[in-house]
């Protein structure tokens, strides 16, 4: 079957990118249509929110329903580098927002896709799109997708890649980079009961422990008494362990004996779910755009989760994205200029978080070092070093980029070490 319907935009994709990218088009009264492979609530990974993403979840008129369903997430807790003791860094040290949320992803995604059909946007969940159309210039101009057995294909002006790792149109229109030092393996569980690393605030942070054996842990306090707790090490190890017989779990049981924090908030705990695993491989396209499509979230990049940061970024894209394409659906003249600028500013976003985290990733170094080179990514020489730290890794420092993103600009993004 062939149904040939024509839009302005043709998103791919559901997570939290393509939804906030649908959304705040339809919300500027867009004709869009979102295609989406599964049927929601569907499981994802990546709970934990920085506070860099408040400003796309007002504009989309949520943060009082994210305070009502999710649990509070005020700050970092870490155990990392050559001193032994834990140190933590709170939101609200940066003078913005004080907390932001750890979620349950099948809960959040629903939420957001709800949202932007609330905005009008034309959703079709399983709906698996399985090709690109493209005129004789190859210029992208639809997409092909099954759903029901059926084949559709659906016109628009613009194609949005927000499919996530699976890059499922960017991946037949770029290349890819793949960042060799940061090829890691996640493994995880969730586990009830857990003990919160305090009664008070700090018992709403996020762990990230650094283990002796290679890698590190997180521990999100995800809901009520559920913990959310992962182990990232390098696919190396993880291929080394495999050949002395040692399976995913025993790796997963290994960081947890040989962690310092991560044991004692399991200690009387129990996993409530499978272990489960995934390929946790930063990366970023050659190109965010092309003629008649643009990518945005994993799907254009990702970067390993040190610092909760993907659906930050996803959101971020998102809201640069929506006002790019705006610009260039008013005035197609203007289409070139408003995609080459999206692309200049999310890469910013998108380098300074990466040379940050490559930075922090060796355990080997005294916590002032980390926090003096936040210090100088966020251009505040003196003063507190750890409000330098959070306002890096909370994409608080980022945030003037992205709300004040002109698609038509021509300042050089504020940016440091590029
Ligand atoms: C181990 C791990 C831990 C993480 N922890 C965090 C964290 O704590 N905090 C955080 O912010 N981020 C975290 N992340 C990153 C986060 O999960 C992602 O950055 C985020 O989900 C990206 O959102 P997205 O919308 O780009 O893609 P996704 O959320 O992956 O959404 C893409 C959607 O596209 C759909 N799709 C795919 N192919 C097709 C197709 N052909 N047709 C139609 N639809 C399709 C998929 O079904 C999916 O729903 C973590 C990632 C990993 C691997």
């Amino acid at each position: 079957m062939s149904d040939i319907r024509d839009y302005d935009v043709v998103v791919v994709g559901g997570g939290p990118a393509g939804s906030t990218t649908a959304a705040l088009l339809a919300k500027n009264g867009r004709n869009v249509m979102l295609l989406e492979r599964e049927k929601f609530p569907r499981y994802h990974i990546g709970e934990s929110m920085i506070t860099g993403v408040i400003p796309a979840m007002e504009e989309l008129g949520l943060t009082d329903e994210l305070d009502k369903r999710f649990q509070p997430k005020y700050g970092i807790s870490l155990v990392w580098g050559l001193d032994s003791e834990p140190w933590r860094a709170s939101f609200d040290q940066t003078g913005r927002y004080d907390h932001s949320w750890h979620v349950v992803r099948s809960e959040f995604d629903e939420l957001l896709l709800n949202t932007a059909r609330g905005f009008g946007v034309h959703v079709e969940e399983q709906a698996h799109v399985t090709a690109v159309l493209s005129d004789e210039n190859g210029t992208v101009t639809g997409v092909t997708y099954r759903r029901g057995g059926e084949t559709y294909h659906v016109t628009s002006r613009f194609v949005v890649d927000a499919s996530g790792q699976a890059r499922a149109i960017s991946r037949k229109l770029t290349e890819v980079s793949w960042q060799e030092d940061l090829r890691n393996v996640a493994i995880w569980n969730y586990f009830t009961p857990y003990v919160p690393l305090s009664d008070g605030r700090q018992g709403g942070d996020i762990l990230v422990e650094s283990v002796k054996t290679g890698g590190w842990i997180w521990g999100i306090p995800v809901a009520g008494d559920k913990l959310s707790l992962g182990h990232v090490l390098p696919a190396t190890l993880v291929a080394e362990a495999a050949a002395q017989g040692l399976s995913h779990q025993g790796l997963f049981d290994r960081a947890v004996e040989n962690s310092e924090v991560a044991k004692t908030m399991i200690a009387n705990g129990a996993p409530v779910d499978k272990l489960r695993t995934a390929r946790d491989w930063s990366h970023v396209c050659m190109s965010f755009h092309g003629p008649g499509w643009l990518s945005v979230g994993d799907a254009a990049g990702f970067i390993d989760p040190l610092f909760s940061q993907g659906v930050w970024l996803g959101t971020s894209g998102a809201w640069m994205a929506a006002r790019a394409l705006e610009a260039a659906l008013k005035n197609p003249a203007d289409t070139e200029r408003a995609l080459d600028r999206y692309e200049l500013v999310y890469r910013v976003l998108y380098d300074e978080f990466l040379s940050f985290i490559r930075f922090f990733y060796d355990p080997n170094k005294l916590r002032e070092i980390y926090l003096e080179r936040a210090q100088q990514d966020v251009w505040h020489p003196d003063g507190n070093l750890k409000v330098g730290f959070i306002t890096l890794i909370s994409g608080i420092k980022a945030l003037p980029n992205i709300t004040g993103f002109d698609p038509l600009g021509t300042d050089l993004p504020k940016t440091v070490r590029m």
